[in-house]
């Protein structure tokens, strides 16, 4: 946890990574926080005892450690109070259930990371918590659907799936003309490529586990918050017993350091790749909010200061068994889940039957490309012969 009274200043976001959370002569001099393992805390007198009178209380709370990363990410943010979560699902969870009372109904984006819904309907429903799914680009509209049950507007830009960018600033203003809380999971982005807080979103989620981890070794979640919203979100955190391991959250903080050089490099990869694929006999439709023509675009350009390595591709009909020949044998590019490692990655998708306000229909098979940091020469090298396998088959 972090409870900023410092502001973040006029930093900009690669020396905020660089330097923020720590504080090398409080170990020594060693540039980095050390891993405080722990569960027990002593207290020296039965006095400080009694009063509680110590920064630190209990391992479960906090420990030098993932204060070091909460305070980093809070200034990335610019927030008043961060806390880690043990997953990015967790850092999700934590967040809604720092809102909700029995009765009442939140408003989801119908492209949100699939695990989110499946909390809501498996895990909310049964408290007495409904969700109402809306189009991703409902934008203002949205206030056509608030009624006096609703709690707050949940978002997720863009679809990490679809790349559907949301208006924001729309969906904030009508939210705060009802009272009501903005969440927002901003992994895509991060902090660096968007400035959820500054847009008026009151809890911005990163699933670490992504870029802030940036190497596929360590699974975390952070929530970072406003001041209005920080002691509903404190209140949570603690009662549900979250505390995210000292070794992940070391993980983390490594990670964060080189957060914004890695992002430029996915960014300009994922960009080179995507304009390539485009023009592809293979490949019908590239949807990558960067790209001029995709929809969303504008928004995007509007709103973003950058682009991570994620995006998608829609490719002309083909068989299972070409696609196979494609994906099977490809020498960089991993098949797996998650994203945000230095590594690249595709996976084919199927989000149609999940949906429920809106329809995604592609003809062809969809995948999603993590375009990660090796030379985008040998990744364009590995897509082409792979095309080549996949029409071979044909
Ligand atoms: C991966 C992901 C999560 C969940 O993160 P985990 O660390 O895998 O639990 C949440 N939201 C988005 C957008 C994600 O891509």
């Amino acid at each position: 946890m972090a409870d900023g009274t410092s502001k973040p200043g006029s930093q900009g976001k690669a020396s905020l990574v660089t330097h923020g959370g720590r504080d090398p002569f409080s170990a020594h001099g060693f540039v980095n926080t050390p891993v405080y393992r722990g569960s027990t805390v002593l207290y020296p007198t039965l006095e400080k005892l009694k009063a509680n009178d110590q920064k630190y209380s209990y391992g479960r709370n906090t420990n030098p450690t993932t204060d070091a990363l909460c305070e980093a990410i809070r200034l990335l943010e610019g927030g008043a109070y961060t806390v880690l979560a043990t997953s990015g699902l967790h850092a999700v969870t934590t967040a809604i259930l720092a809102f909700v009372e029995a009765g009442d109904e939140i408003l989801m984006t119908d492209s949100v990371y699939f695990p989110t819904r499946r909390f809501c309907e498996q895990v909310l429903r049964r408290m007495g918590v409904n969700t109402i799914y809306y189009d991703p680009l409902i934008g203002g509209g949205i206030a056509d659907l608030i009624t006096d049950k609703t709690r707050f507007v949940f978002t997720e830009s863009p679809g990490s799936q679809t790349f559907e960018m949301q208006d924001i600033p729309a969906i904030v203003a009508a939210a705060k003309a009802r009272d009501l809380w903005v969440l927002m999971d901003n992994t895509w982005a991060t902090p660096i490529y968007f400035d959820a807080l500054g847009h008026g979103v009151d809890v911005s989620i990163q699933a670490a586990t992504k870029y802030i981890v940036g190497h596929a070794d360590a699974m975390l979640g952070a929530i970072t918050t406003n001041d209005r919203a920080a002691p509903l979100l404190k209140r949570a955190s603690i009662a549900l017993g979250n505390a995210a391991g000292s070794e992940e959250t070391f993980l983390g903080l490594r990670g964060l350091r080189t957060l914004e050089v890695r992002l430029t490099r996915h960014q300009a990869s994922g960009i080179e790749i995507a304009e390539w694929l485009k023009g592809r006999p293979e490949v019908s439709e590239v949807i990558h909010p960067a790209l001029p023509g995709t929809p969303g675009h504008d928004i995007w350009k509007r709103d973003f200061t950058g682009a991570s390595g994620l995006f998608s591709i829609v490719l002309k009909p083909v068989s299972q068994q070409a696609l196979g020949a494609m994906l099977d044998d490809l020498k960089y590019f991993g098949m797996g889940f998650s994203w945000g490692g230095y590594e690249s990655l595709i996976v084919p998708f199927e989000c149609a039957k999940t949906r429920t306000a809106t329809t995604w229909k592609r003809e062809g098979p969809a995948l999603r490309l993590h375009i990660g940091l090796e030379d985008v020469a040998d990744l364009k090298a590995d897509l082409a012969e792979g095309f080549e396998r996949m029409n071979s088959v044909d």
